[in-house]
């Protein structure tokens, strides 16, 4: 039988629609969510991520703006804006959209915004607070992809989880939800050995890596949930993701297309993150 498709489209949808309601809430109590997005160089992707971001958090109610800096632009300089913004009170979430030009130290540039208002949960301090297993912000891509396993609800408690990738963004913060959630958890990464071997094991398979139809059916359990976070572009101009979608959805007993699946629940993340700074604003 053919795997249950998750579809990330329409729960996003869902999860915007509740957000648009929680918004005019705070606005009807004197607090619109305010996100401020800043673009340095002109990768053309970025420029489309930061678009898409922006429109969605129009359409829920949330006020967006742009900074945007040459490719020229100094650590320095982005460091000097972003303080200030973490001092204007209209501004309850900061969005650096990666990557930064070259001769920017990333990481440096992600620690100057206040913990508080860090959207995209990149900080140390929420990193640092999800390892401990306290309240933080959880980074996007990861807590679309436990929306998605909650809402299908795929059972975790017990079973054996595999994540292939291991960056901060996705792959580290993910593994340590699904242990939050008593997974018995396996990270795998380009120099582990057996990775086909490792990934049959598991009842939950996430791929995170950025190479199209790394994931086989061979590679899949049969009856598992196979999660594919990665975004490659083809020869041809399509989409795809890490999983061989044709044949694995043969075998799994979920998965999630490309485009279509976590995509849209990293974008909803991020504007759940948005509602629940500005909420803080109100103790709420
Ligand atoms: P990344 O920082 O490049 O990390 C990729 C990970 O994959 C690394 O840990 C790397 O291992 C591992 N890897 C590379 N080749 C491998 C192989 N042959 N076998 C096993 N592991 C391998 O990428 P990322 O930022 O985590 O993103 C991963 C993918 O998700 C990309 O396609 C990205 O576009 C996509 N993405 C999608 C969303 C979304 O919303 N849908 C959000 C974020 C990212 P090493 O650590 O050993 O190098």
């Amino acid at each position: 039988m053919a795997a249950q498709i998750l579809d990330g489209k329409s729960l996003a949808a869902s999860l915007r629609a509740e957000l648009k309601h929680k918004v005019e809430a705070l606005v009807q109590r004197g607090v619109r969510p305010g996100l401020a997005v800043i673009l340095a160089g002109d990768d053309p992707a970025s420029r489309v991520y930061v678009r898409n971001k922006t429109l969605a958090a129009e359409q829920v109610g949330v006020a967006s703006s742009v900074i945007e800096f040459p490719a020229s632009v100094t650590e320095a300089q982005l460091m000097a804006r972003i303080s200030a913004l973490n001092a204007e009170r209209s501004v309850h979430s900061i969005l650096v959209q990666l990557p930064l030009p070259k001769g920017v130290d990333g990481a440096r540039v992600l620690e100057a915004i206040a913990p508080e208002k860090d959207v995209d949960g990149f900080h140390e301090a929420n990193l640092g607070a999800l390892l401990a297993g306290r309240p933080g912000v959880v980074p996007c891509t990861p807590a679309g992809v436990m929306r998605l396993i909650a809402h299908a609800g795929v059972p975790l408690a017990g079973r054996r989880a595999v994540v292939i990738g291991r960056s901060n963004i996705v792959g580290k913060p993910l593994a340590l939800l699904l242990l939050q959630k008593d997974a018995t958890v396996t990270i795998c990464h380009s120099k582990s050995s057996n990775l086909a071997e490792i990934a049959r094991q598991a009842d939950v398979l996430v791929a995170a890596v950025g190479r199209a139809k790394l994931v086989t059916a061979a590679m899949v359990k049969p009856g598992a949930c196979v999660i594919d976070v990665g975004v490659n572009r083809l020869p041809d101009g399509k989409l795809a993701g890490d999983v061989d979608f044709e044949a694995v959805k043969q075998v799994a007993g979920w998965i999630t297309p490309v485009p279509g699946g976590v995509g849209p629940m990293t974008i909803a993340m991020l504007l759940e993150n948005c509602v629940r700074a500005a909420s803080r604003e109100l103790g709420s």
